[in-house]
């Protein structure tokens, strides 16, 4: 038996045959005479001409299958073929060096890969794999190879490949396929995100799987924990098919709980919402019947441009997402911008900063550019009339920034009354709490901030002194590290005592196996990822609150991470027994 571990890239657990999968071009360097020059670019030409029209079908597939947002991929992938990176570089190559089109292009692609390997940030670094996939169908076209195609077997089957693209994960619904697993990748590469989307189990960045296993062995890809099991002995291969089954099960209850209250079995209230990004389309998240949305980001919003969005365009957003809620509680966060959300704004600070994530963030750069903060909330104050908008600002520190929001927020409705716009009740307006400074202070804090919510993601970085996008030192950011829980206690307790909700909003707040402890914890709101809204309600519907207030309680005196998560993995195999 051989156990693995990687990077869980998609939930879920798969059982199968091993299926290696190898589907490489080839390309081969020939040097070119200069008067085939221009029979050689107009191959390339035609070649990419090609390549577009896939994209038509891909497209027309990807809508059909999984919608809107993720046909989104598929424009990416025009813009990359259409980059003059791409196409005025090949054209280069072929004219300047008289290289064949298809060694032009593999150079090419060599070349914008080692700049996209400088980047820190792991969702632009992943961005690479799609350049990739098209770069491959281009290579396709040019040297007439055909892309190899997974072959349906009888039993289900784990594919076991070097990498996978986002366009080789599509077919692998009508082939069948119950997982995969690769040597590279990243979690937040779109071949990770499509396999979630198509529950899909997976697993990456397993270094040398492809070496390690041969076709046919039976494989288990445990996706929740990130471990790739071959060859299974008989203990093992039980235990999975038992969580196979359970989790099949838990899948149909999952559809149910959608019309239900988010209570625990003894009467709790825990108000399960959504964490949504205010430039998606938001219809297809109503059908979950979340009790509301606990954090609406909005900096995508502002980035990729150079002028910032203008009120009228974010009142047009921020009214469509009250509309499609009718009647619920949406927390709207102030542009959260600095930090790994670079805007193309201009801003002084932007990419000058030695430590971007103690910079000028969140509220500090919206106080900085005072007009940046007008804008979206008069914009916000004019939804109001539309729906229970509430809105959060990110990144506090101190009372002074609660107070300069409320002098702006109160200019803006007075100016808004005078222009005659018809507004809502006044919003209410809370905070993130993300900097342990904040959790420290909040009693002071929340006699100017009417409700709170915690930021898990950052918090942990800050209280921790670990950057939350730096691979180096991943193994110590801990959601469940002793301090994390204090902290998240204090902040629990502090905010009731002055009579006000708390929520949670981080990654954390997703992970159903920490449900249980959060709940115990006395937290309002768990506001989570769309596509763990139903497994995190059917939990809090399954346990009891005495029961996780014990299991907090415990946890609480526990000295060491690795005592925490043992305590919450035995409380959750207790819940399933
Ligand atoms: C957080 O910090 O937990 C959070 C929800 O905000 P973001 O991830 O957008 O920084
Ligand atoms: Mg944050």
């Amino acid at each position: 038996m051989l156990i693995i571990k990687g990077i869980p890239a998609s939930p879920g657990i798969a059982i199968g045959k091993a299926y290696l999968f190898e589907d490489e071009v080839t390309v081969e360097h020939r040097q070119i005479q200069r008067d085939s020059v221009k029979s050689e670019v107009k191959r390339f030409k035609d070649a990419v001409k090609m390549t577009l029209s896939d994209l038509d079908a891909t497209e027309a597939k990807v809508l059909h299958m999984l919608g809107k947002q993720h046909a989104r991929l598929i424009e990416a992938h025009r813009l990359i073929l259409k980059d003059p990176l791409i196409t005025q570089e090949v054209a280069r190559l072929i004219t300047d060096k008289l290289l064949n089109a298809e060694f032009a292009l593999s150079e090419t692609l060599e070349r914008v890969n080692k700049n996209f390997e400088k980047i820190d940030d792991e969702f632009f670094r992943d961005r690479r794999h799609d350049l990739f996939d098209v770069g491959k169908r281009l290579l396709r076209h040019l040297t007439r190879q055909e892309r190899k195609k997974l072959v349906q077997g009888s039993e289900p089957a784990i594919v076991v490949a070097h990498n996978l693209y986002p366009s080789d994960t599509l077919h692998m619904r009508e082939a069948h396929i119950a997982g995969f697993c690769t040597d590279i990748g990243g979690k937040t590469s779109h071949t990770a995100l499509l396999a979630q989307s198509m529950e899909l189990p997976a697993v990456v960045g397993l270094s040398d799987i492809t070496k390690q296993v041969k076709n046919g062995e039976l494989m288990i890809v445990d996706g929740e924990q990130g471990l790739v099991i071959a060859n299974p002995g008989s203990e093992a291969l039980d235990k999975y098919q038992k969580l196979q089954r359970q989790m099949r099960q838990a899948e149909k209850f999952l559809e149910k709980v959608k019309d239900l209250p988010s209570v625990t079995r003894d009467g709790r209230v825990v108000s399960v919402q959504l964490n949504l990004d205010i430039t998606e389309d938001p219809a297809p998240f109503a059908a979950l019947k979340p009790d509301g949305a606990g954090l609406v980001r909005t900096e995508s919003l502002y980035m990729n441009r150079k002028q910032p969005p203008a009120e009228e365009e974010q009142y047009h957003l921020y009214q469509r997402l009250l509309k499609t809620f009718p009647g619920l509680p949406l927390t709207i966060r102030l542009a959260d911008l600095g930090g790994d959300k670079l805007a193309d704004l201009g801003f002084d600070s932007s990419g000058k900063e030695a430590n971007p994530f103690l910079g000028l963030r969140g509220i500090r750069l919206l106080l900085r550019y005072p007009d940046l903060l007008k804008t979206q909330l008069r914009a916000l104050l004019r939804a109001t009339a539309h729906g229970d908008l509430k809105i959060m600002i990110p990144m506090v520190t101190s009372l002074s920034e609660i107070l300069g929001v409320r002098q702006v927020l109160e200019e803006s409705a007075a100016e808004l009354t005078q222009e005659k716009i018809k507004l809502g009740r006044p919003p209410e307006l809370g905070i993130m709490v993300e900097i342990p400074a904040a959790a420290l202070t909040l009693d002071t804090l929340l006699s100017e901030a009417d409700f709170v919510s915690i930021g898990t993601n950052d918090m942990i970085q800050y209280l921790l002194a670990v950057d939350r996008i730096n691979q180096h030192v991943a193994h110590i950011y801990d959601s469940l590290h002793p301090a994390v829980l204090r902290l998240l206690q204090l902040i629990v307790q502090a905010t009731h005592k002055k009579g006000k909700k708390v929520s949670l909003c981080g990654e954390m707040a997703s992970d159903y196996r920490t449900t249980p402890l959060l709940a115990g914890m006395g937290l309002d709101t768990l506001s989570v990822t769309p596509r763990l809204f139903l497994r995190v309600k059917h939990t809090v519907r399954s346990v009891s609150f005495a029961k996780s207030s014990l299991l907090s309680q415990t946890a609480l005196m526990l000295p060491t991470c690795e005592e925490v998560h043992k305590l919450v993995a035995s409380a959750q195999a207790d819940e399933n027994a």
